[in-house]
């Protein structure tokens, strides 16, 4: 039987930071698969006939706050300083999400928004960020008229397609992440960092698997090797409750189905995201020149729907963050803490909504604990 020192199964950015340091900085062998015929997970993008960047898996923008992981992917590639701002078509208009005060002062009358205004900063204060389920307890007439729309408007159908739940039925931190905004930044993310790598995702990923150490086996699934390898280690990124054969049940995701759209003229929509909270069957179209701000005649987009995620016709995308679901996993911790030399990470090891950041900020502590422990 085949002996690996470090058997890593995913390639996301999750086992691939993990490939990328054991080679390089232990200077261990690393043999990683991944099921897909490409690599960098979900996080793959290519290069098409138009010269655009499409994101095949919908759009990614990097973002954060965390200096070391900033640092660790510059390592690989220059970036685009783009800054991503977000439309929702809202009662006819294109307004900023997260919902702002440049929202209200666009979507009611001058009387109504300064009143808004005037209260929102008295009570919270300015360049505070307060998630709708907050705000929805503000105890003033006039905030909770502005919470009643904001939550319709913005957040009820929108996590009714997302999700197939109300907005209270998730954990608060989801809905969260976009909160009422009390500002005038129309950025859709406020971290010291962001940007695009400027040749793609996929770029990237492919140098930090740029090691003789490091073997890549595509179109390998865990269940083709289980049992035939052995290893020293193994960093598991795909989905826990699969690696226990599903014994205490299922873990819930949310899954993605994209139409892609290639339209013969220059640009679409007026920015790279467009949200639909409350039409059509699309939770978003993204338009992907706008991220490298890629020249071409035509131009690429993707309708986004929300689909539940059934083990062999679609791919994991989202944990569901809820209680519930959180004490399942919780009991596959317990089962994972038992193994010895395996380890979990990443979106479908942990069950964790991360961005991009937190897997590698993730998968970077653990390269340190291991590396720690011998
Ligand atoms: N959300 C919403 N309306 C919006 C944008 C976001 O209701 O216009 C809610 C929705 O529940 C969504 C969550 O906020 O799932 C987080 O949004 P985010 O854009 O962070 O989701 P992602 O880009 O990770 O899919």
């Amino acid at each position: 039987m085949e002996n690996v020192k470090n058997l890593i199964v995913g390639m996301g950015f999750s086992g691939v930071t993990l490939a990328n340091k054991i080679a390089t900085e232990l200077g261990q062998e690393v043999v990683i698969i991944d099921s897909k015929n490409h690599i960098g997970g979900n996080c793959y993008d290519y290069w098409d006939k138009n010269g655009i960047c499409v994101h095949q898996y919908g759009t990614h923008i990097f973002h954060t706050n965390l200096k070391n992981v900033w640092d660790y992917v510059s390592t690989f590639t220059q970036w685009y300083p783009y800054m991503h701002e977000v439309k929702g078509q809202i009662d006819g208009q294109l307004v900023p999400i997260p919902f702002n005060l440049n929202s209200i002062h666009q979507v009611f009358p001058k009387s109504i928004a300064d009143v808004l205004e005037t209260k929102l900063i008295a009570k919270f204060g300015f360049n505070v960020k307060v998630p709708i389920l907050e705000l929805r307890k503000a105890g003033d007439k006039d905030l909770e008229f502005l919470a009643d729309y904001v939550y319709e408007k913005i957040f009820l159908h929108y996590t009714l397609k997302q999700w197939g739940m109300k907005p209270e039925d998730l954990d608060p931190a989801v809905t969260g992440r976009v909160p009422v905004y009390i500002s005038r930044d129309n950025r859709y993310f406020q971290d010291i960092y962001q940007g695009i790598p400027l040749n793609g995702y996929t770029a990237v990923i492919e140098k930090m698997l740029d090691n003789p150490l490091i073997k890549v086996k595509l179109n390998t699934k865990w269940s083709d090797i289980k049992g035939k390898v052995k290893y020293d280690r193994l960093f598991f990124t795909g989905p826990i409750d699969e690696f226990f054969e599903y014994e205490l049940g299922e873990l819930p995701y949310r899954s993605l189905k994209f139409d892609f759209l290639t339209y013969d003229k220059p640009y679409f929509q007026t920015n790279s995201v467009v949200n639909y909270p409350n039409n059509y069957n699309w939770t978003r179209i993204g338009e992907y020149k706008y991220f490298l701000d890629n020249k071409s005649e035509k131009t690429v987009v993707s309708y986004e729907y929300p689909i539940n995620f059934e083990q062999g016709k679609n791919d994991r995308y989202y944990p569901i963050v809820k209680q519930e679901n959180q004490d399942l996993y919780n009991r596959y911790l317990e089962k994972a803490k038992a193994l010895k030399n395996v380890y979990f990470l990443g979106r479908l090891g942990d069950y964790k909504y991360y961005d991009m950041d937190k897997a590698i900020a993730r998968a970077l502590d653990l390269f340190e604990e291991v590396k720690k422990n011998g």
